[in-house]
């Protein structure tokens, strides 16, 4: 390997400091002084080249965070618990547009940009579409130049990494710090002190009012750390500010004195545990005192952090505070931004309760993400009153404050003030996040329209009639620029090409693609990188799982989490007809299938933890029967993340997206599988519905009961009727029962078996399984129509320009927060 930087192409013009060198001067220099590497291997090359992207952020980071402040700009602060980034390196040189400099940079001296690009661990900060929509969020908010600040938390831990042994899943921690995280800087002189628990007391102000503190706390620090998030080739760089948590300098100088140093060093660890390790459940509720610790820890922090600024800049004038700044909350997970806001306007700086209310209600926005009872958030009294005393009483007053508006304004409904009370009452109360975060914002939208539809109508449907205007939709989006641009590098040269380079900025303007489905010759480029993907993934499947996929098959995708809801179940269920045919020898018409299940259980979600071992166990029965060659293929992807799915997604033919009706609120996994040229098999839920709308429903493959059906089901389900009365049915359950799948294992399934053929199954699987078994044989039959499917697959991707995020944020700035871009005046 020769150990020299060729300078070669030196067109590095943008967003980069006059004092800095030629790239691969800098990237020698990092590897010398910086890093101090003896071995320019690719490893240490990787680290070069993020400080070296990092330090041509930095002029644009500084000019747009002045730019931010000065004047007089309204400002929005998105606080979530997750930040599913994935890896930056691409990110960063695509939206800053020295791509092409690093990869030839590297090339001088025999590296290979995605080699390198490929040593970056995940930032895996989320769970799954939450996490990920606040990531994609900020992407788009910079692309935007909308001054929008990210708050979150820096676990040391996160997301789980998921291995499979014998079958099942085993979780191992994610230290993705290990190495180092050459994108954040710490800003130590911004720490801020976070109370716990203590009690409250009465006292008299100067001025002689009766005042509230909360004393005798046990104070834990927040430190921050910076993440820059550029925007598309805009000059703009915001910022992403993550909150680690570090024990206060102050020892407890009793235990110090009576010689227990080290038990006085030693609070040092209860204090880091905030932020160690993000909670690894996707739409269920934590419950544990730590996870509400984590809650009010970013929320105090972060509203601390913000009216600091504001305090430096107008001193104790807060009139225009509310009119100066948004809050928008990913979900009820940083609900307590209510109640601490007022406490910190009014213990703190002195304000009234109908000012500081006054200025909370216009400054908070609530996002839901869901409507699965298990995912409400409730809090119990007990703990909150012990954690979060003065919170608690703040809480209370919210309450009762709100409680005398219902009952004034709906005498006639004497049950409303108990149906929308925040205190869940009972022997054990509990207080209800969703409630809270409703009574303290201006604004709660859903996202997608069905999902608010069933909010306004269903679970919300109380303070609907309160508050009728409240309530709005904000479909969810994905950004194009990771999502298509850096993860599908063929169809991008094919698209601009084709159509020009401006859709990276404006998705609106993938359209112009549609007429191209008439050019026969653009058709068979559009095949020719749909097949170069399928062999990348081909070869990525078989790197993971040890099988390899043939490219002759239709590749058919489901990856997310795994739940009950999202019905993995009834994807396993269709391989399993699909190898009773090939069995039967009923294969005259079919056609070769290859089908990859990814995503992780939550530790203690048991049920989604046998599909895990079911979806493993029919892979390698259908995979070892030689009857199943050219035929059938079945894998479960181990650890699906972000960066896997930016290899899955370009290769993905047919995309799962098969929840039960009205149990997805959007989905985002159904938006970045249309834009790169997948079709979809799906229920009329979330975001699906959308897509249908937007591609035409002559080019998307519908199956199964609508919400309003599933609804009508549930009161007289009876799978076991449906079971009996379809033969190709009974015969996939027989084959599950009869343990093909489990023969060394007997009665593993039991409970999934069971659930199916229970009348009370909430997912109604049995259900839907002979219109998915219908569906999938159109999928089959048009798949062989390949000029059909190639333009079917162009259209959809011609057609999913609303789905991107700056859509989204585009709705979001001009809805909701009433924001304007930094870039106005360049317009
Ligand atoms: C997009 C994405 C999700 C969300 O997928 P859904 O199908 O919408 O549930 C989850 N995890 C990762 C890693 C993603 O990239």
């Amino acid at each position: 390997m020769s150990n020299t930087l060729e300078p070669k192409s030196l067109t590095d013009s943008h967003a980069h400091d006059p004092i800095l060198e030629p790239l691969p001067k800098e990237l020698r220099r990092h590897l010398h002084f910086t890093l101090d590497s003896e071995d320019a291997d690719r490893n240490a090359y990787y680290r070069a080249c993020a400080i070296a992207v990092r330090d041509r952020l930095h002029r644009d980071w500084r000019q747009t965070r002045g730019r931010a402040s000065e004047g007089d700009v309204r400002r929005v602060h998105y606080l979530s618990l997750e930040f599913l980034l994935g890896r930056s390196l691409n990110n960063a040189i695509q939206n800053i547009g020295i791509d092409e400099n690093l990869r030839n940079a590297l090339h001088g001296v025999g590296l290979d940009l995605e080699e390198v690009a490929d040593v970056e661990h995940d930032a895996g900060l989320g769970n799954g579409g939450l996490g990920r929509l606040a990531a994609c969020f900020l992407d788009s908010c910079a692309n935007l130049a909308l001054p929008v600040t990210g708050y979150g938390i820096r676990y040391e831990f996160g997301m789980f990494h998921q291995r499979i042994e014998g079958g099942h899943q085993v979780e191992a921690p994610d230290r993705w710090l290990r190495n180092g995280n050459p994108w954040e800087i710490e800003r130590t002189e911004d720490t801020k002190t976070i109370r716990f628990y203590g009690h409250t007391e009465r006292y008299q102000d100067e001025s002689g009012r009766p005042k509230i503190r909360w004393v005798a706390t046990h104070d834990v620090l927040a430190v921050p750390f910076d993440m820059p998030i550029p925007g598309y080739k805009n000059g703009i760089v915001n910022t992403l500010r993550l909150w680690k948590s570090t024990t206060t300098d102050d020892f407890d100088l009793d235990e110090f004195n009576a010689g227990s140093y080290p038990e006085s060093v030693a609070k040092k660890n209860d204090a880091e545990q905030i932020s160690m390790v993000l909670y690894p459940n996707d739409s269920s509720e934590n419950g544990k005192e730590l996870r509400l610790k984590q809650q009010y820890f970013l929320v105090s922090a972060s509203l601390q952090d913000v009216l600091n600024k504001w305090v430096q800049k107008h001193g104790k004038d807060f009139k225009d505070f509310g009119g100066k700044n948004c809050f928008q909350l990913n979900d009820t997970h940083p609900a307590c931004a209510i109640p601490e806001l007022m406490r910190l306007l009014m213990d703190e700086h002195g304000l009234e309760w109908d000012e500081s209310w006054e200025i909370v209600t216009r400054c908070m926005a609530y996002t839901n993400h869901t409507l699965l009872p298990e995912a409400l958030e409730r809090w119990s009294v007990q703990l909150f009153s012990r954690l979060l005393p003065r919170i608690l009483e703040i809480i209370y007053e919210i309450n009762e404050r709100f409680l005398a508006m219902v009952t004034t304004q709906f005498p006639d409904d004497p049950g409303l003030r108990d149906r929308v009370s925040l205190v869940e009452g009972g022997h054990h109360p509990h207080i209800r996040m969703a409630y809270l975060s409703i009574v303290g914002s201006f604004s709660v939208n859903g996202v997608a329209q069905l999902h608010t539809d069933l909010l306004r109508s269903g679970l919300f449907a109380d303070f609907c009639k309160i508050w009728p205007t409240k309530f709005n939709n904000k479909t969810n989006g994905v950004t194009q620029r990771r999502w298509l641009s850096h993860c599908n590098p063929d169809l991008r040269e094919l698209l601009n090409e084709s159509i020009g380079v401006q859709w990276q900025r404006d998705f609106s303007l993938i359209s112009d693609l549609a007429p191209l489905v008439d050019d026969a010759s653009f058709r068979e480029r559009w095949d020719a990188v749909k097949l170069t993907n399928k062999r990348r993934l081909s070869k990525y499947v078989l790197e993971n799982t040890g099988v390899e996929f043939d490219t002759n098959a239709i590749f058919d995708v489901q990856v997310k989490r795994i739940h009950e809801y999202k019905r993995q179940l009834l994807n396993v269920l269709h391989v399993i007809h699909l190898y009773d045919r090939i069995m039967k020898g009923d294969t005259a018409d079919m056609t070769p299938r290859c089908v990859l299940i990814g995503g992780k259980a939550a530790p203690g979600y048991f049920m989604a933890k046998l599909i895990i071992k079911l979806i493993n166990e029919v892979a390698q029965v259908v995979n070892s029967d030689p009857r199943s060659k050219g035929l059938l293929q079945m894998v479960f992807f181990p650890n699906y993340r972000v960066s896997s799915m930016e290899v899955i997604c370009p290769g993905t033919e047919l995309s799962e997206q098969i929840s039960t009706a009205g149990k997805e609120a959007s989905g985002t996994g159904n938006m970045k599988f249309m834009m790169n040229g997948a079709l979809t098999i799906g229920t009329l839920d979330g975001a699906n519905i959308e897509i249908r709308e937007k591609a035409g429903a002559e080019n998307f493959f519908l199956f199964g009961l609508s919400a309003a059906e599933v609804e009508e089901t549930k009161k007289n389900y009876c799978p076991n009727a449906i079971i009996g009365e379809d033969p190709e049915i009974a015969r996939v359950m027989e084959l599950l029962e009869g343990g093909l799948f489990n023969s060394t294992e007997p009665g593993i399934f039991h409970h999934l078996i069971s659930g199916l053929r229970n009348p009370h199954d909430q997912w109604l699987t049995i259900a839907d399984f002979r219109s998915f078994i219908d569906t999938q044989r159109q999928v089959e039959q048009t798949y062989q129509d390949r000029e059909a499917w190639t333009r079917m697959s162009i259209l959809n991707s011609a057609n999913s320009g609303w789905f991107s995020s700056d859509r989204t944020i585009q709705q979001y700035a001009d809805e909701i927060w009433h924001v304007k871009s930094l870039n106005q005046d360049e317009k």
